[in-house]
This record gives structure tokens, sequence and C-alpha cells, in this order.
């Protein structure tokens, strides 16, 4: 149950660009190409609801700690709203909006039926037990009881939760509704109604619009190299999967650094060893630590995959990339400033709202498999999620010719379009 502390607006982020700003900024400029009208530039601008909560939980020492947790309900035009929940010690209201706007975009552009969420704990569950981490969930989730459903607000896993916090959730929904519940969240385990290719879907879904994105620039994979910021699911899988399309992975991030091989770093082997040290590549010897991490997004590659966090390419750095291609892995991953640096020199862009969106692809085929009680095969999922993935990236293709724009303002262009005819059509609601 939540508690009644008093909560005060937290100040704004100076760290770094604002995500919501750098959101704002680009949805300003399809609108307008859109010639969008006042009325439904109002309803899409702000988010629809957000939710504050303050959770206690039972630390193991006895002691009670009070974490503060948001739900922004950005939209829900077309249909439930959908988005993951973040555990992270910097997660901050501003953000959460940011990433609940940019799941409104990511569902329309690949046209499944669900409008955009996101949630977020402050915690750093690398200081916290599992037994902490069950708590806080089952917590937020109570919470968060009559916002959540099936037919409402579908979470799923974002950074710093995983299958396990989503069957914690499952459970604890299902309780508060007397009757098993598994549509009420996605990335579950297989085992509990999660679905096959769910794991690899955000990664696959950026192998994928990579390849079609080589492929309008001419370039052929086998003699392309790429950089991998970040090493967490997407990241992994993504670096594995252009491995195996025979792209040189020459350099691979975590929190630990960076490290470069110019002759290509095996990525089974990488993923082997970060799973026996607990998640990180520390001390990893099958490439050379870089001396500056940042470094890798400046390096000699030709395919750039940042798939970490927000706002790491920035007016400052932008100048120096070296690549011809970068995929967005994460979301939010380039500040708005460095968007006319990065169009000027002529990089083409796949935006995080088309490249990483095969992950919430797959949780929409996990949700359609809960209500019909019935599993679908590996191949059924992956042909899918494909041919949605390369569907959109033709269509946001076109939109970038069309109005002689950038991928990135012609993926928002593609978005705001579908939810503003729906609206047109609904009204509102
Ligand atoms: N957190 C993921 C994202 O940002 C997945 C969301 C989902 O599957 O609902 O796209």
């Amino acid at each position: 149950m939540a508690a009644t502390t008093v909560y005060k607006e937290p100040a704004p982020r100076v760290d770094a660009e604002n995500p919501l700003e750098s959101m704002m900024s680009r949805f300003n400029v399809a609108t307008e190409i859109l010639g969008l009208d006042d009325e439904t530039y109002n309803v899409l601008k702000a988010p629809d609801k957000q939710i504050i909560v303050h959770i206690p939980v039972t630390m193991d020492n006895g002691k009670v700690r009070v974490f503060e947790g948001y739900r922004v309900v950005h939209n829900t035009i077309l249909g439930p709203s959908k988005g993951g929940i973040r555990y992270d010690k910097n997660v901050h209201l501003d953000e959460v909006k940011a990433l609940a706007a940019w799941m409104t975009w990511k569902c329309a552009v690949v046209d499944i039926p669900y409008g955009g969420a996101k949630g977020g704990i402050i915690c750093d569950p690398t200081t916290m037990s599992a037994g902490e981490i069950e708590r806080l969930t089952r917590g937020y989730t109570l919470a968060m009881k009559d916002v959540f459903g099936p037919d409402r607000d579908i979470p799923a896993p974002d950074m710093g939760t995983g299958p396990r916090e989503m069957a914690w959730l499952m459970d604890e929904f299902s309780k508060t509704v007397g009757a098993t519940s598994p549509a009420v969240v996605t990335g579950k385990p297989l085992v509990m109604g999660g679905s096959l290719g769910r794991t690899e879907a955000t990664g696959r879904g950026v192998m994928v619009s990579a390849l079609a994105a080589m492929k309008k620039l001419g370039m052929d994979p086998k003699q392309t190299s790429a950089a991998v910021q970040g090493f967490g699911n997407v990241g992994s899988w993504a670096a594995k999967l252009l491995s195996e399309q025979g792209v040189k992975i020459k350099c691979i991030s975590d929190v630990s650094g960076a490290y470069w091989n110019e002759n290509g770093i095996n990525i089974d082997e990488a993923v082997a060893y970060k799973n026996v040290h607990k998640g990180r590549l520390d001390g990893y010897t099958g490439a050379t630590l870089m001396d500056n991490a940042d470094d890798l997004l400046t390096s000699e590659v030709d395919l750039l995959v940042p798939a970490a966090v927000e706002d790491v390419i920035t007016e400052h750095n932008a100048h120096d990339i070296k690549a011809k291609l970068i995929v967005e892995g994460a979301n939010g991953p380039t500040a708005a400033s460095a968007d006319p640096i990065i169009n000027e020199k002529g990089i083409m862009v796949v935006p995080d709202i088309l490249a990483n969106s095969g992950g919430v692809t797959v949780s929409y085929f996990e949700w359609v498999q809960n209500r019909q009680g019935f599993k679908w095969s590996e191949d059924m999922v992956t042909e899918r999620a494909d041919r949605i993935m390369n569907e959109a990236f033709e269509k946001v293709y076109a939109t970038s010719q069309k109005y002689n724009i950038p991928m990135r303002i012609a993926a928002y262009v593609v978005a705001i379009d579908k939810v503003a005819q729906t609206y047109k059509f609904r009204g509102g609601f």
C-alpha cells in the first residue's frame, strides 16, 4: 500500500539534456510537418496521467525503507497502454514521461494496438537482495492495482527488471483480482506464459532494422564493422545477432568500460564471460580495455549501436562520430541538440522508436497468446516480428523520402499521424 508522504516535484535534471525536452522538440517538428490542428496537438502533447507512489519495504535488516515509484500513462487512443518498468537509482519523473511518450510513438510506428506508458522506481537493484526486490515489486504492483490490467495498462521489463520481476508482478496482480491473469504483464518467464523469442526480441529488431538500413546504404554486412554500447539484454543480443550476419563487432561496452578488438570480438565468448561474472565484463580479456569508454561512440566503425542509456550522443561528441549508420537500441540515446550535426554529416539514424520496437512487438504477441490460451512456435514469433519490423522500416523510409526529412522525424510523422487519425475517428477518450 502506498504511504502518504507528501510528494515534492523533483528539480529538473541539469546533468544532461532533459529527455522529455528532446522528445518534445522532435514531436513539435513532426506535428508541424503534418500540419496537426491545435486540438489534437494538445491532446497528444501531455501524458494522460501520472501516478506517484511511495512504497514501504521491510529491508533484510528489519528496517522499513520507503521507495518512490512512478507510472506514467501517456496515451490510450490506440488501445491499452504498454511499457516497461525501470529500476534504477537515476529514475526521474521527466525521464519516465519521455519514455512513456516514446512507447506511444513506438507502438504506433509498428502498428500494434497499444497506447504508451512507462514505470520506474528510484532504487539500486544491484545493492538489494532478491527478497527486498520481490517485496518492492509486490508493493509497487499493489499500489498500481487500479492502473494495471490486461485491457488497461500492461507493464513489461525495462532497465533493471526482467522475467523474475514480471513473475512477481503477475502473481501479486492475480491475487488482487482473484484469478490468474497472465495478460496483465509481458516479458514473463517461459514456463508461466512468456513468449518464445521475447528475450532476444529487442536485439533481434535492432539487427533486422540495421540490415534494412545497410541495404538502403549499399553496405555489405560482411564488410561492416560495428561498436555496440551497452551489453545488457538489448546490446548483447544485438551484437550476437549482427555478428551472425557477418558484421565485425570491434567494440562493446558496459559499466565496467569499453573493449576493443580490431579483429572482431567473439560475442558468444563475451556473453559466456559476462554470465559467470555477475553480468559484467570486468576483466574480459578477449579485447583491450579502452582508456575512455566514451571513445566507443567516436571509434572507427561503420555502424554504431547505442544500446545503453539516454543522451549519450550529444552536441559535444556528434561531430566526431565516424559511423555512417546509427541504429538506436536504447531509448533516447541521442540528445535533440545532436540531431542537426548528425544530419549535416549525412549519417543515417534508425531511431529508437523504430529500431528497438521489436521488444514491444513480441510483448504484443505474448499478450495475444495469453488471451488465446495458445502458445506460438518460435518460428511463428520470429517470422511475424521480422515482417512487422521490415514493414515499419519501409514505411518510415518512404516517409523520409517523401518529405525529404531524416528517418527520426519520419518515424514521429508516421506515429503521430496514426494516433491523430485514430483520435479523429474515436473522439476524445
Ligand atoms: N521496455 C521495453 C521498451 O522500452 C519493452 C516494453 C514492452 O514490451 O512493453 O520498449
